[in-house]
């Protein structure tokens, strides 16, 4: 392959792994499925009732492209009373086809072919693939366990060239559940500032923060001007099937990423637009019941996890992923993850596909006692080598 081809990695993804655990369930073997963030609960009542309301109602058409009104306009309150954002609903937001699609059409409006992409690893596997179909570069910058895997802002400050169009924030972040802190965020706002770069900053897992609290960075003062904002229902509401996300951009830049999502995929579903805007208005005690449950199975997972034998693990401050250290087995995380899929039945993810060697992410998204058998089997197996 050459050209764009020859950019795109097409193997070595999580899809591959769920591939091969799907391959063995089919012969019969139980698998623990801790590879996929794909959150177990219900979607709210509140947007289904809506959803099926507005397919009655015939609300099956082409929507406002850059997003129904009224979804728009609920984006824009809450990012404003929420998050201390001025956000307009006209000026300011785009409602995409989850949060990728909010990724892609961002990446396409900002990157010129060869910038460079600032981001702290590990990170969101996919970021890879979509920064190279975007024909910009990913410049990872490594984060340490022992801090939490919050990125230092000299770090980045050395990673800024002149090609650099962008750094891209994840917080809280996939895989290793790092939060950047209010402090952490304005040593980077001021970088950003002073050298003059875009901020992206993926707040899908906004929600699910356990210790300290989510601060997005486009409310520090300078920064709305700089930062797009990504976020979506999928993983706030448990609603990864209804594809909604949304870009809350600059006035300026907002038209072109409009123009980007209208060439990518016309407008986002009607029917489920319609359930996002009760989500919005009528699910804060679903997201409640979900964070309290999320906060239970992540310390039950850092307890099995420092008492498994050459793991260690930080305790994750958010989203529903750990990303314990494994290099103490002496096996990279492609051999160990495939090793463990074949002994034990568990599907994890290797560090390699996140940017980060040495670790395997776990995600604790499903049932509680279905994690804590994983966990079982991953001790049981480790302790056997
Ligand atoms: N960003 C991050 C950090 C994610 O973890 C995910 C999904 O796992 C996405 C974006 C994509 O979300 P969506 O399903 O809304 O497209």
């Amino acid at each position: 392959p050459n050209g764009r081809m020859a950019s795109i990695k097409m193997s070595g993804g999580i899809r591959e792994i769920l591939t091969r655990a799907g391959e063995m369930e089919e012969e019969g073997r139980s698998i623990i499925h801790m590879e996929i963030g794909r959150p177990d609960f219900d979607s709210p009542k509140c947007a289904k009732d809506a959803a099926i309301k507005a397919i009655e109602e015939g609300n099956v058409h082409y929507t406002d492209m850059a997003g129904a009104y009224d979804l728009r306009c609920a984006v824009a309150e809450k990012y404003r009373r929420e998050n201390g954002m001025d956000v307009d609903a006209d000026k300011n937001v785009v409602i995409t086809n989850g949060a990728m699609e909010a990724l892609t059409a961002s990446f396409l409006t900002l990157f010129e072919p060869g910038d460079e992409v600032i981001v702290p690893a590990p990170y969101f596997s996919a970021y890879a693939d979509e920064i190279a179909i975007s024909n910009a570069k990913l410049v990872a910058v490594p984060t340490k366990m022992e801090n939490g895997f919050r990125v230092r802002v000299d770090d980045i400050a050395a990673a800024i060239t002149p090609k650099t169009s962008a750094v891209l924030l994840n917080s809280p972040n996939n895989p290793s559940g790092a939060v950047l802190t209010k402090e952490d965020l304005e040593e980077i706002a001021a970088v950003a500032v002073e050298r003059d770069i875009w901020v992206i900053s993926d707040e899908c897992y906004e929600k699910f923060v356990y210790d300290g609290g989510h601060v997005s960075i486009a409310s520090l003062p300078g920064m709305a001007e700089r930062t797009v904002t990504i976020s979506a229902a999928s993983k706030t509401w448990s609603m990864t099937g209804w594809r909604i996300g949304w870009v809350v951009a600059p006035e300026d830049m907002r038209p072109y990423v409009n123009k980007c999502h209208q060439n990518l995929t016309t407008c986002a579903n009607s029917f489920a637009q319609a359930g996002v805007v009760e989500a919005f208005a009528g699910a804060d005690a679903d997201v409640e019941a979900m964070i309290a449950e999320y906060r239970r199975r992540r310390d039950m997972v850092v307890r099995w996890l420092n008492d498994i034998k050459g793991f260690e693990a930080a305790t994750p401050a958010g989203a529903f992923y750990a990303f314990p250290k494994i290099a103490a087995l002496g096996m990279d995380g492609f051999k160990f993850c495939s090793w463990l899929l074949e002994e034990a039945g568990v599907s994890t993810v290797p560090g390699e596909v996140f940017g980060m060697p040495g670790h395997i992410r776990i995600a604790y998204c499903r049932a509680y006692d279905y994690v804590e058998e994983g966990l079982a089997r991953i001790k049981k197996a480790v302790e056997s080598l």
